[in-house]
């Protein structure tokens, strides 16, 4: 096609967001991939993705982000606010720097982009914002506030662009997963099975897939599936609504 669509994905190193990358390059969109990570530009150029290299929690970074986009491509249609952290403490010993490094990176970066890819959406008639939250955005569990409270908002965030969206032609969607196999929840699983001196596998069955009817980790190219839904002009009605792929989670 003439225009091929452009996304701007944030978080693209490993996981999710590497995984959105691919999809999008299979189908023939133009990417920036976004992230404060080197190995991501290697990514990216296997992709045949361009990159550019920011720290998401610099609002500063953000808008270049947003502008080195409109620079390549002259356009933005898709944002997928993916980028993400985690940090596990109870809240009595939860460090200040970290829960505002998790609120800047997970909450205010999703806002900054979103507001900066906005006139470019409005101008076409056409946009498509997708966040991927958690169920964590859905149910809590103990010693990861900020997590939890970044994802909660982002999806008062995406209900919000959504209403603000409609009369555009832009619509805002979440996507609520459980446990995915990526580095994020790899580390996880060491650090527990370290802590309570348990097998990995035993972590993955006791810990990450109690609350789970599906006793599986879920592969990023189910999510990355998901997004490519989102993303396409078949999900224009779809809009302010959480996706959940949580294996069940959160049915009881
Ligand atoms: P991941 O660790 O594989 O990838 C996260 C990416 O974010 C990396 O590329 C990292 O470099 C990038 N990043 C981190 N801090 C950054 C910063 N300051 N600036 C720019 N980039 C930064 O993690 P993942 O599991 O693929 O997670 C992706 C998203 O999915 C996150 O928002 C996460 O909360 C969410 N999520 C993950 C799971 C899971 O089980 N893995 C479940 C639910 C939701």
């Amino acid at each position: 096609t003439p225009n091929p669509r452009v996304a701007l994905v944030t978080g693209t190193a490993s996981g999710i967001g590497a995984a959105v990358v691919h999809q999008f390059r299979e189908l023939g969109y133009q990417v920036l991939a976004v992230d404060f990570n080197e190995q991501a530009k290697e990514k990216a150029d296997a992709e045949g993705a361009a990159f550019f290299k920011a720290d998401l929690t610099d609002g500063d970074a953000c808008k270049a982000a947003v502008a080195e986009a409109i620079r390549r491509f002259g356009r933005v249609d898709i944002l997928v606010n993916n980028a993400g952290i985690q940090h596990v403490s109870p809240i009595e010993d939860f460090p200040e720097a970290k829960w505002r490094q998790i609120i800047d990176l997970m909450l205010t970066a999703p806002f900054l982009l979103t507001q900066a890819v906005w006139p470019w959406m409005r101008q076409n008639g056409w946009g498509r914002i997708i966040n991927v939250a958690s169920v964590h955005a859905q149910v809590a569990s103990p010693g990861k506030s900020a997590y939890i409270s970044a994802k909660h908002g982002m999806i008062g965030l995406t209900k919000t662009a959504a209403l603000e969206g409609g009369s555009q032609g832009i619509t805002a969607n979440a996507i609520c997963p459980a446990y995915v196999k990526t580095p994020l929840v790899e580390n996880q699983i060491a650090d527990q099975a370290k802590l309570h001196g348990m097998e990995e596998q035993e972590v993955i069955e006791q810990i990450m897939l109690k609350n789970a009817a599906v006793k599986r980790l879920i592969e990023p190219s189910e999510v990355s599936g998901l997004v490519a839904y989102l993303a396409s002009d078949a999900a224009g009605a779809v809009t302010g609504s959480s996706w959940n792929i949580d294996l069940g989670w959160t049915a009881q």
